[in-house]
C-alpha cells in the first residue's frame, strides 16, 4: 500500500492482489525495523491464529484501549458487541482507530534483565472502523463466531432479530498494517555468554512450559528453581458470575 490512506467505501469489491503490502509511512517500524513485517501472508496469518484484539480510539481527547474478540473474513475484520456499548459508538463514528493484536509465544531469558525479551508475533493496524449496515450483521456475526469457534454457528438456535437489534457490528478494512516478530534464543552482550546464569526460552502457552536452553549455554549450567518450575500465577478473580450478558 502507498502512504494515500485515503478511505475506501466500506465492502467495496475486494481488491485484487490481497497480497499487496499493507505498509505505509505510519506503520515502519523504527526499533528492530527487521522484525517488521507489512506482506499479506505474515499479517493476515497472525490475524487467523489470535482471535482478541484491543481498540484503540479517542474520545474527547483521551485514548481508550479496550480487549474485545473478532473475526476475519478477506480484507475485513469484524467486532461486535452492544449496541449501547461506548466502544462501538464511538470507534464506529468513521474517526481513526488503531487496533493491535498479540501473541505471546515465549519468555525470551537472557543473562541481563536489560537483554531479557519476549517472543511474539504482533499486529497494529491503522484505520477507521464502520457501522455494518443491518442486511449484512448477520453475516459479519457469523463471520466473527467462524474465527473464534469454527463450526459453533451452525449448532446454535437461529439468532433473534431482537438480538440482532441489539448488537452493533463495524468493519475495519486492512489497508494499513504492520507485522512484528521476534523468534529465537536471547542476544547477550558478547561478555556475557560466559557468565554462570541460566538463558533460554520459556515457550508459552503449554499446558506444561517447556524449557529450551539456550543453544550457546555453557556447559554445565542446569536451569534453577525459578525456571525450571515455572507456572504463571493463577488468582481467583471476584466476579458477579451473573454478569451483564456481554461476552
Ligand atoms: C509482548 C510484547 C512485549 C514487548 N515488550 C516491549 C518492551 O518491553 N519495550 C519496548 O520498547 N518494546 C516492546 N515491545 C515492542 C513494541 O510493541 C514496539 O514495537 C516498540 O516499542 C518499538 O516501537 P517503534 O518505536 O519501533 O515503533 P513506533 O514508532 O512506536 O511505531 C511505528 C509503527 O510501527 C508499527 N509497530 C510498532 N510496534 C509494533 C508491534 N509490536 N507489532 C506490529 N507493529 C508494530 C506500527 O504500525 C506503528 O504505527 C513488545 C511487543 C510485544 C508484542
Amino acid at each position: 500500500m502507498t502512504d494515500d490512506v485515503s478511505r475506501s467505501p466500506l465492502h467495496a469489491v475486494e481488491r485484487s492482489g490481497g497480497e499487496a503490502a499493507l505498509d505505509s509511512s505510519r506503520t515502519r517500524l523504527n526499533r528492530y525495523p527487521a522484525r517488521g513485517h507489512y506482506d499479506w501472508d505474515t499479517i493476515t496469518a497472525i490475524l487467523d491464529e489470535a482471535f482478541v484484539c484491543h481498540v484503540g480510539f479517542v474520545v474527547n481527547g483521551q485514548p481508550y484501549v479496550i480487549p474485545t474478540g473478532y473475526g476475519r473474513d478477506g480484507r475485513y475484520l469484524y467486532i461486535h458487541g452492544s449496541a449501547a456499548s461506548r466502544m462501538l459508538t464511538e470507534a464506529g463514528t468513521g474517526g481513526p482507530v488503531c487496533i493491535t493484536v498479540t501473541l505471546v509465544d515465549a519468555l525470551v531469558l537472557a543473562r541481563s534483565a536489560f537483554n531479557s525479551s519476549v517472543n511474539y508475533r504482533s499486529v497494529v493496524i491503522l484505520g477507521h472502523a464502520e457501522p455494518v449496515p443491518g442486511e449484512r450483521k448477520l453475516a459479519a456475526l457469523k463471520t466473527i463466531s467462524d474465527h473464534i469457534a469454527p463450526g459453533r454457528w451452525e449448532h446454535l438456535r437461529p439468532v433473534r432479530q431482537s438480538e440482532l437489534d441489539e448488537t452493533a457490528v463495524l468493519a475495519i478494512e486492512l489497508v494499513e498494517a504492520s507485522a512484528k516478530v521476534r523468534v529465537g534464543p536471547p542476544h547477550d552482550d558478547a561478555d556475557d555468554y560466559h557468565l554462570p546464569i541460566s538463558a533460554g526460552l520459556i515457550q508459552l502457552p503449554q499446558a506444561a512450559p517447556r524449557i529450551v536452553p539456550d543453544p550457546q549455554l555453557s556447559p554445565g549450567i542446569e536451569m534453577p528453581a525459578h525456571v525450571a518450575g515455572y507456572a504463571r500465577p493463577k488468582r481467583a478473580l471476584e466476579i458477579d458470575e451473573a454478569g451483564d450478558g456481554q461476552p
